[in-house]
């Protein structure tokens, strides 16, 4: 199989080229490397049946192309993290929006299936715990520039379920709840590279509001396994899925995690949303993927621990230190 990777040099879409690439089918990424680096992927160049186009999947002429050549498409590329939404929701609604659009344009002409990266974030302010792919959605007023992430990507959600009922088009939606793992920057937001990070330089450790806020932490490995999965299997077409692990764990507690993880002397401090993003803003108090869905079709669940992923983003961060180092010294 061929397949194209849309964002392709970010987090989730290099650890996907990897696993793609190691079964034996050719890739081909295109990412203009606006949040995705070129470092995430340059030790792929050279493999066989890996190709790159580094552009923006805006434009037409270069993605009507590479959706001519390819069997499948799983559209990653977006404006993510919460840093990136707040200080700039412009691009994050047109990059979302029209990004998707175009994709699912491209896909019709060629009839390739696509499989959509959405977000827990959907889910808003949602109490039902835990969050099933058919619940109600409730999100916060226009006013506060967080909730356009959430509604951006649901219109990509409805514009790929509208273009399968439409034209016939096969689309799968993964709705992702905090993928984590080596190569996520915490430039955009991030807790977990942004926690490991400050813990292996004995900074502060910044704990947003009270901490009592929880979340649930998924490996990539976990992630790449059950998007290739929903990939591979008939029935997964024309619906939504969650994906995301159900150890829910409060950001005060995941601090001292990270802290246990990395040895680190790192004090851990309270920061108010207010100063963190911007004045007003809205958290989420909880968010649980109910997995059910996934599970009954791929009997697929996350297999990898919180404590292994922190080990593995603590490594990470350390060979990128070393790597600094290096070229700098
Ligand atoms: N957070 C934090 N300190 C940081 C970054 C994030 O306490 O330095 C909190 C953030 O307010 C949220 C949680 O960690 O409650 C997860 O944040 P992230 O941006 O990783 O993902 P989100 O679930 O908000 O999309």
């Amino acid at each position: 199989m061929h397949y194209l990777i849309t964002g392709g040099a970010g987090f989730i879409g290099s650890h996907l080229a990897e696993a793609l690439l190691a079964q034996g089918h050719q890739v081909t990424i295109i990412d203009d490397l606006s949040t995705g680096r070129f470092e995430n992927i340059a030790h792929l160049r050279g493999r066989p049946g890996f190709h790159f186009a580094i552009d923006t999947i805006t434009n037409e002429i270069v993605l009507d192309r590479l959706a001519s050549e390819c069997n499948a498409i799983y559209h990653l590329a977006a404006a993510v993290g919460v840093n990136m939404v707040v200080q700039r929701p412009v691009h994050t609604i047109q990059t979302n929006i029209m990004g998707t659009e175009a994709i699912l344009r491209v896909a019709a002409r060629y009839r390739v299936p696509v499989l959509i990266a959405s977000t827990s974030e959907v889910y808003g302010k949602g109490v039902r715990i835990p969050f099933h792919e058919d619940d109600d959605v409730v999100l916060g007023p226009s006013i506060r520039s967080r909730w356009s992430y959430a509604v951006s990507k649901l219109v990509d959600e409805f514009l790929a379920l509208a273009y399968q009922r439409e034209v016939g088009l096969p689309v799968i939606i993964a709705r992702l709840f905090n993928t984590v793992g080596p190569r996520q920057t915490g430039n955009y937001g991030m807790v977990i590279p942004r926690f490991v990070e400050q813990a292996l330089q004995n900074q502060p450790i910044t704990v947003y509001g009270d901490g009592r806020q929880t979340r649930c932490f998924c490996d990539v490995a976990d992630v790449v396994r059950a998007i290739t999965g929903l990939m591979g299997h008939p029935q997964a077409r024309g619906r939504v899925f969650n994906i995301g692990s159900t150890e829910e764990i409060s950001i005060e507690e995941l601090a001292h995690r990270v802290k246990a993880v990395t040895h680190s002397n790192s004090p851990i401090t309270h920061i108010p949303y207010d100063e963190a993003y911007a004045p007003g803003f809205e958290d989420m108090r909880r968010r649980v993927p109910d997995i059910s869905r996934i599970h009954d079709l791929l009997g697929w669940q996350p297999q990898i621990t919180l404590d292994e992923t922190l080990i593995r983003v603590r490594e990470w961060l350390r060979h990128e230190h070393a790597k600094h180092a290096t070229t700098t010294s």
